[in-house]
């Protein structure tokens, strides 16, 4: 069985193969995963200040390749500039999502910060919303992908109030497939604690799951403050929850999953390198995780190049890949019957799968 499994291994290397394993993902930024091509025609059509070769431009808004750790580097890549209309965020959010076709998904939940596409021209934030999930909805309905949508707000932007401000008016649109709420940016200037209206008020209208990016660069207290005082039902990264083994069994008895994005946190800094990625020793001792790419165009890794990594270092077989998403069904902020039939139908893709493996 040692040889055969071996043997499986090797043959998941191939990405191409493993491209096709059926995956559920639920950490993933849409202003992490543009389109280049499409969003290089957006900046020439805009004529803005930004190279006009596509390999120079790629350069600019893309992770080095060969870079080591660099958490400015990596901000620096998410620029706010690109959009002068409405119809600008529809193109690029459409063709966006329309090239999640190669990466083998069959549901995501797939976060939007508002702000970003709204702050340069102080576009209407509700209009925003619209536009954003009607252009998603369209190509993902052309690829005959499920998708439902996180709220990003982002620590360094808005206080409290402007947030709770702003998702009344959000609420009143009624979108089903709004299922969660988010919590992103700097994590150490910016305190869970000034969040806490924001997430009583969310938590109160008992209509969205609550998403928190917390120890990330952060220890494991601030993964406690978002479950205790955020009302977490999930985290983002939460990798130096790996030093904490009472928060660890807390999170295994309540079902809070932890995210997991192997190449992020590489480039940001987070954890010092792949290879002894946090993910690998979580998931054997049996703890709640996931694996996710988050921003997978500014990193120049796809979420099949994180599934490698998992092959590459931590010799993961098809069947871990198949309780990995199993955890993310589970972890996912669909209802308990959505779960049900996503995992039959996870079951069959994932049979179809193994053949390849034969
Ligand atoms: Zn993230």
């Amino acid at each position: 069985m040692k040889s055969s499994s071996r043997a499986q291994s090797v043959s998941l290397l191939d990405k191409s193969l493993l491209k096709t394993f059926p995956k559920v993902e639920l950490h993933r930024h849409l202003e992490g995963m543009f389109s280049l091509k499409h969003l290089f025609e957006l900046s020439r059509k805009n004529n803005l200040d930004t190279p006009e070769a596509f390999a120079d431009f790629k350069k600019e808004v893309q992770f080095p390749k060969d870079s080591g750790p660099d958490f400015l580097l990596f901000l620096s890549k998410f620029k706010r500039y690109w959009y002068r209309s409405f119809d600008d965020i529809d193109y690029l959010v459409y063709h966006s999502v329309l090239n999640l076709k190669e990466e083998g998904l069959i549901y995501l939940e797939l976060r939007f910060a508002p702000e970003h596409f709204a702050e340069y021209n102080d576009f209407d934030r509700i209009e925003v919303v619209k536009t954003v999930i009607n252009a998603a909805d369209r190509a993902a309905k052309e690829i005959n992908l499920p998708i439902n949508y996180l709220l990003t707000y982002n620590r360094m932007f808005q206080t409290a109030e402007q947030m709770i401000e702003q998702h009344k008016k959000i609420d009143k649109l009624e979108i089903p497939s709004i299922v969660g709420i988010d919590l992103a940016g700097d994590e150490v200037n910016y305190a869970p604690e000034l969040y806490i209206p924001f997430f009583d008020y969310i938590k109160g209208l008992n209509k969205y799951k609550i998403d928190i990016h917390a120890g990330e660069i952060t220890g494991p207290d601030q993964v406690w403050s978002a479950i205790e005082k955020l009302h977490a039902d999930r985290i983002g990264h939460g990798i130096s929850a790996i030093k904490d083994t009472k928060l660890l069994e807390y999170l295994k008895k309540n079902d809070i999953y932890l995210c997991q994005c192997i190449t992020s946190n590489f480039q940001t800094g987070s954890w010092v390198d792949s290879p002894s990625h946090p993910l690998n020793d979580l998931y054997k001792m049996g703890y709640p995780v996931c694996i996710n790419s988050d921003d997978p165009s500014v990193q120049d890794a796809d979420l099949t190049d994180d599934y490698l990594k998992c092959v590459e270092y931590f010799d993961f077989s098809a069947e871990d890949f198949y309780k990995l998403n199993i955890n993310a069904i589970n972890a996912s902020f669909i209802s308990e019957n959505e779960k049900r039939i996503l995992i039959s139908k996870f079951d069959k893709e994932y049979k179809v799968f193994l053949e390849k493996l034969k």
